[in-house]
């Protein structure tokens, strides 16, 4: 075997961590490039859908990323008047998943546990402070240009899979436009000890509350709860995140005596958009590279971890022999149209209901919202379809 028989990933979020795994565990090598010094602690995704636990589960890890989050079997649609809207109870899933339930889990403790054991393998380089910056490729190699602490290194290999995050340096080098829309305003998220549960009756871990005026998102992760709320027009970054309006914003949501001692404040711009390829020669997109959405549902880290698997499943067979370079030609085929079609369009409507300022749309939505939760057949279609399993399965059909 020479040295460019090797798989090259750059990113080790959870995307570019899940492919590392499944590829080296069937014995292909891989070489992990990672921009920063050590994994980001990034306190972002913290929502596992079912399907993803099941792959995670294929992967080995999904015992450790359980014990380290919190098994969530019931999340809720409130209204700030209403209170609960509909409570959705994801058991009815049993006969559809390994793992009917949502964990909650903070993204970096999966790269971190995917990382250990990348670690511990033969046929694994992890390479930190490697930052990817551009791409060359043939008929049989292609080569990624890192910067890295001893100066520029050329890394070869037969493919290169990007899951270099939203930003992508191969996708831009690669000149694959990323087309889609910024929402004007910028995403605030927080986390407090605060138990919120204490003054909102009945509260689930995960909880969308719909307001025309003022909506927010409570999800809980181990020790803490975390709020996450758009900006107002006219908000910049820095003033989303000082003290005057993070306590104001917290106040509004739950008022109380005194400030919030708060653990962590982030302001984001939210955008929708999907890669016009996620394919190119040798040099494949994945995750957030690929595609990036508002995050109401939960959908950005789980979709991406569903990209892994399926494009490390083809590169499997095309390594083994087992099929020709056309499969790969699939993953594009079956995994870009789950994006544009379905996950754009879902994060879309669900931020458009929680913001809904039409008070009839509003009660026709929650009408029907309520019915679907309380009968198990129309439950179990509506968790199918938000837990991902729909999606996947449509993919698979795109064969
Ligand atoms: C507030 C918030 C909450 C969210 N909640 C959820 C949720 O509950 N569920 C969900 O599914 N999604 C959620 N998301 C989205 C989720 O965080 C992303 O979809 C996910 O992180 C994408 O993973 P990734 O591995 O593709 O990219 P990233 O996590 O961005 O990882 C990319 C990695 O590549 C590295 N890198 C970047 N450039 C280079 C380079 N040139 N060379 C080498 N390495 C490089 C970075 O340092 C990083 O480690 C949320 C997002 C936000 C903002």
């Amino acid at each position: 075997m020479s040295d460019n028989d090797r798989v090259l990933i750059s990113g080790a979020g959870p995307v570019g961590c899940s492919a590392a795994l499944y590829l080296a565990k069937r014995g292909i090598p891989v070489t992990l490039v990672e921009a920063a010094a050590d994994l980001p602690e990034d306190l972002r995704a913290s929502t596992f859908h079912p399907p993803t636990l099941d792959m995670l589960d294929e992967l080995g890890v999904v015992d450790k990323v359980i014990e380290q989050g919190i098994v969530c079997p019931v999340w809720q649609y409130r209204d700030t008047r209403e209170g609960v809207v509909a409570e959705w109870d994801l058991s009815v899933l049993e006969n559809d998943t390994g793992h009917p339930y949502r964990v909650q889990c903070e993204q970096y403790k999966l790269t971190r546990i995917i990382v250990a054991e990348l670690q511990q393998m033969d046929n694994v380089e992890v390479l930190f402070e490697a930052k990817g910056t551009g791409v060359s490729q043939d008929d049989e190699t292609v080569t990624l240009s890192a910067e890295t602490l001893e100066g520029p290194r050329e890394l070869c290999g037969k493919y290169l899979i990007a899951a270099d995050g939203a930003s992508s340096v191969i996708r831009i080098s690669q000149g694959i436009e990323f087309p889609g829309l910024t929402f004007p305003e910028l995403w605030l998220c927080t986390s407090s000890e605060f138990n919120f549960e204490d003054h909102f009756e009945n509260l689930a871990p995960i909880a969308y509350i719909a307001d025309p005026n003022f909506w927010f998102v409570f999800v809980r992760v181990p020790g803490l709860w975390r709020l996450l709320l758009p900006s107002r027009p006219g908000e910049t970054a820095e003033s989303l995140v000082s003290d005057a309006t993070v306590q104001e914003r917290m106040q509004q949501v739950c008022p109380i005596e005194g400030d919030y001692d708060t653990f962590h404040r982030t302001a984001y711009a939210v955008h929708q958009r999907v890669a016009e390829t996620y394919r190119r020669g040798r040099v494949f997109l994945a995750g957030d590279a690929a595609h990036i959405n508002n995050p109401l549902g939960g959908m950005g880290m789980n979709g991406g971890i569903h990209d892994a698997l399926n494009l490390s499943e083809k590169l499997v067979k095309v390594w083994n022999g087992k099929a020709v370079d056309s499969e790969l030609d699939k993953y594009d085929a079956q995994r870009r149209p789950i994006a544009i079609d379905y996950v754009q369009q879902t994060t879309i409507r669900n931020k458009a209901m929680l913001e809904e300022t039409d008070p009839d749309a509003r009660r026709r939505k929650h009408d029907e919202m309520s019915a679907s939760a309380a009968d198990p057949k129309l439950a179990r279609d509506y968790l199918l379809q938000s837990s991902m399993i729909t999606a996947l399965k449509r993919a698979e059909a795109l064969a």
